[in-house]
């Protein structure tokens, strides 16, 4: 069990596990039926299928003690935008199905609301400001022990295909892979989640037998928001406003002094078509390992790097704010075997990390800043940052969420049991909250010493125009 900070613990005594309300639909009723899907198929005879290709597989024999790993992580995915936590619109059947077998985490939190160090955070269990990552060109350290190294040095096989500049090799996230794939890096009006999938089916083609763990990294939800034309979730009144397929970022930046509640829905709309777009991917790449006898005793991670805004707090995208809509992220676990819960306890991403190695078999062999979901002590705060036009430094315990603007010493305090969109700011009228999760907040930004050699790359003028257009750069609206 790693220690986060050694802050005061008091042990698990009663995990909130609720039977998972998503198993029981794990065949929904979507409005455009999936044709070919593996999640429409009926379960008598998937679990039939299932049961030939593991016989003839062989691979029964293989124990489960090192169970090989299957990472997802979606770029840019709003938990609340998921069927499999509860949107209204059918986004997600394939995780519904994953979550129904798996342990759902419904309070998740990254621990940077963008790629790099969010991505940093999770491949570390190390926070963004302890890894130096402060800016786009800040790159991940080398003299970190990380995940992907941690199972290599284990024994693992280890593979990976990313879609971002932002967790690609010139950031220094190829450390510890023997695969690391980044031919689908074509900015953010192409659609690549095919193109991941075939990667990692590509892989599966190729082990022979061995633990593997596999990395993929979906990015299609980021804008620019395309429309998928088997995903059109068009109900309602047609829409007519400015707002298309793949409207550039800067102008839907330029329109939002003056966007309307129908453009806002326009935009989550077409959102949600580039998740169902994900979600049928990711699928096919669930189905694979299904069809290769390999998905019951594997352990497979889902996750997003952050969220989006959608004008909730009067803006748009990433990076800036803390608030839930881009920090609150979906976690999902399925164990070797597993079955399906929720768990509505506080976990941020730096957990993930030791939670694999638990479950590997690995033992930890240097420090972390996460703790192992396995065998977790609730009551412990979660911590998460950023240094984007504010400073700002966050922390969740129990109810309350905090946000502390460092640049300005100003407060926000929401309780999120009863306000869960952080609209009314307690700070003032529960002063004694506030000043309770300040110590624990300056304790622990005590203890995250940024790093005196923090490493970054160069941009050429070419990749600094790629990340403006995505809305990022310091400089940038
Ligand atoms: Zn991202």
């Amino acid at each position: 069990m790693t220690e986060r900070f050694g802050l005061p613990r008091t042990f698990l005594t009663a995990t909130l596990l609720f039977s998972f309300a998503c198993s029981e639909q794990s065949t929904p009723a979507t409005k455009e039926p999936l044709a070919g899907s593996a999640a429409n198929a009926p379960p008598e005879e998937m679990a039939a299928s299932e049961e030939t290709s593991l016989a003839k597989s062989g691979d029964s024999q293989r124990s489960v003690e090192t169970p090989s790993i299957l990472l997802i992580v979606v770029d840019t995915l709003r938990k609340d935008h998921l069927s499999c936590y509860g949107y209204q619109r059918s986004t997600s059947p394939n995780l519904e199905r994953l979550a129904s077998s798996a342990m759902v985490y419904t309070m998740a939190f990254s621990q940077a609301p963008w790629t790099t160090p969010s991505i940093g955070s999770l491949l570390s269990s190390q926070f963004p400001t302890s890894l130096g990552i402060l800016d786009e060109r800040s790159v991940l350290p080398e003299d970190i022990l990380l995940l992907p190294e941690a199972l290599h040095e284990a024994g693992y096989r280890t593979a990976a295909a990313v879609s971002h500049n932002f967790c690609s090799a010139k950031w220094n996230f190829d450390q510890g892979f023997d695969e690391f794939d980044e031919s689908n890096i074509l900015g953010h009006d192409k659609v690549t989640s095919q193109g991941i999938t075939d990667r990692g089916i590509d892989f599966l083609n190729r082990v022979t037998g061995e633990p593997f763990f596999l990395w993929l990294h979906y990015f299609d939800p980021h804008f620019a928001y395309l429309e998928h034309e088997s995903y059109g979730f068009r109900e309602g009144p047609e829409y007519s406003g400015p707002i298309e397929s793949g409207t550039p970022f800067k102008e839907l930046l330029r329109m939002r002094k003056k966007v309307t509640e129908a453009d806002i829905a326009e935009i989550r709309r077409l959102y949600d078509s580039e998740i169902a777009w994900t979600d049928r991917e990711i699928g096919r790449m669930l189905d694979a390992l299904r069809e290769r006898g390999l998905y019951e005793d594997m352990l497979i991670v889902f996750t997003a790097d952050h969220g989006e805004e959608f004008f909730e707090h009067d803006d748009l995208g990433h990076t800036k704010t803390l608030y839930n809509e881009v920090i609150n992220v979906p976690l999902i676990i399925k164990p070797p075997q597993g079955k399906g819960q929720v768990v509505a306890d506080p976990v941020a991403l730096v957990d993930v990390y030791p939670t694999i190695l638990d479950y590997a078999g690995v033992p930890v062999t240097t420090k972390l800043q996460g703790q192992s979901l396995r065998d977790y002590e609730t009551g412990v705060p979660v911590f998460f940052e950023t240094d984007r036009k504010r400073k700002l430094h966050g922390i969740v315990q129990g109810n309350y969420k905090m946000i502390y603007a460092r640049d300005l010493d100003q407060y926000e305090l929401y309780d999120l049991s009863s306000d869960p969109g952080e609209k009314t700011n307690l700070a003032e009228q529960r002063r004694d909250v506030v000043r309770k999760l300040d110590r624990r907040l300056k304790r622990w930004s005590e203890q995250i010493a940024q790093p005196a050699n923090a490493a970054s790359t160069e941009l050429s003028p070419e990749e600094v125009e790629n990340l403006r257009a995505m809305g990022y750069m310091s400089d940038d609206g």
